[in-house]
């Protein structure tokens, strides 16, 4: 038997496999009769009202409304009480451990924070232990109504594994951190990369819930993006697709940190772009907002570095617009709070490409309004997704 059927076959009702396929068909039909639930999950009808009954006990499930009838009784519809389930998510970066305990919606209950006090594994994960006990202390919620884990790590990961192949920020190569987590929480773990991670919080808590296929650039730290498409994650067998940030977009463009010029991530990531406007200026400034201000008001130098970053944003759109066939783009991290300047260029561009190369469909260009909780709305969703998809 798999290490995930073994987790989910616990002891605890939630995880115990009948009813984790009850709750997630209660959860994907919105509503749904026993009959229907017996239907669906093809176990006997004695089978389901002992599952739903404890569930109703418990309060997980409520009785709502009353069905059609055809022509017996009319059935009672079941619906989940969405903020009587929790998912925690934890984000691993350099910088910063964040966990967050959130309900099947994407709300977030409670949250802490910390800079890690060692980058090496074993030890990151003690101390990660301790913060996530004391949530679960602090949030005072039944430990049986915690469906797992979902953790956002930036670097290239093998989810199926659990595995976290390398990661720079972390200095990390091959860690197996599912496993290890798994083992010191009892919880059943889901890893994946941070940018699919944020691409999925989109999918399934933010602008991004009636998109089938779309894209999610991540603009903060450094470029990646996370695919979905057919609303799965699309991650490609070496868990790299989505590399978008060093794939060169400008003939002959600003030298890039990897010895190519002209890259997606020149043009976006803040140090450089920083740098730049000091070099060109003399004048130092400290944010993105400043840069933003300062273009506002007429700066040529802002307004030279902000429509060469649109400019190249708009071809990385454009590209991954026309070769994915896209529903959606969506831009996050720093520059997504800079939604007046981007949208309008940024669509405006790819429906000229469109018009120009005889195609028409629908398309459109958003930034993500998950803001700092973004990434670990993100880890959420990579167990909610999960849960979600469970394997046959
Ligand atoms: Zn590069």
């Amino acid at each position: 038997m798999s290490k995930e059927k073994r987790v989910l076959n616990s002891t605890s009702l939630i995880r115990s496999f009948n009813v984790v396929s009850v709750l997630q068909t209660i959860y994907r039909e919105g509503a749904c009769s026993r009959t229907k639930l017996a239907e669906i999950t093809k176990m006997s009808p004695a089978t389901i009202t002992r599952i739903t009954s404890e569930l109703l006990e418990q309060g997980i499930i409520t009785e709502h409304g009353i069905g059609q009838s055809n022509g017996g009784r009319r059935p009672v519809f079941l619906k989940l009480s969405y903020d009587k389930l929790y998912i925690i998510g934890i984000q691993i970066r350099r910088d910063q451990v964040a966990l967050g305990l959130s309900d099947l919606k994407g709300k977030l209950m409670s949250k802490s924070a910390y800079s890690p006090y060692s980058l090496e594994p074993n030890t990151l994960v003690r101390e990660l232990v301790q913060e996530f006990n004391s949530l679960l202390e602090k949030a005072k919620v039944k430990k049986e109504h915690i469906l797992g884990v979902g953790v956002a790590i930036s670097g290239i990961v093998d989810s199926n594994r659990g595995v976290l192949l390398q990661s720079v920020n972390l200095g990390w190569r091959d860690v197996k951190i599912a496993e290890i987590l798994e083992d010191n929480l009892d919880f059943p773990v889901v890893v994946e990369n941070d940018a699919n991670a944020a691409a999925l919080a989109e999918l399934w808590f933010g602008g991004a819930q009636k998109a089938s296929n779309f894209l999610y650039l991540k603009t903060s730290a450094g470029v990646g993006a996370g695919i979905v498409y057919d609303r799965k994650l699309l991650t490609g067998p070496r868990g790299m697709a989505g590399e978008i940030g060093h794939i060169p977009l400008q003939k002959n463009g600003r030298p890039c940190r990897c010895g190519q010029r002209g890259c997606l991530e020149t043009y976006l990531y803040l140090p450089d772009v920083l740098k730049r406007y000091q070099m060109e200026t003399g004048q130092e400034i400290k944010d993105c907002f400043e840069l933003f201000n300062k273009a506002r008001s007429g700066d040529p130098v802002a307004n030279q570095i902000l429509e060469e970053l649109v400019d190249t944003l708009s071809m990385a759109v454009s590209l991954s617009g026309g070769l994915l066939d896209l529903d959606m783009v969506v831009i996050g991290g720093i520059w997504a709070n800079f939604k007046e300047l981007l949208i309008d260029r940024l669509e405006r561009h790819f429906q000229t490409v469109l018009a120009r190369t005889g195609l028409h469909k629908k398309f459109s260009v958003i930034c993500s309004t998950l803001g700092e909780d973004s990434d670990l709305l993100g880890a959420v969703g990579i167990f909610t997704q999960k849960w979600l998809t469970p394997p046959i």
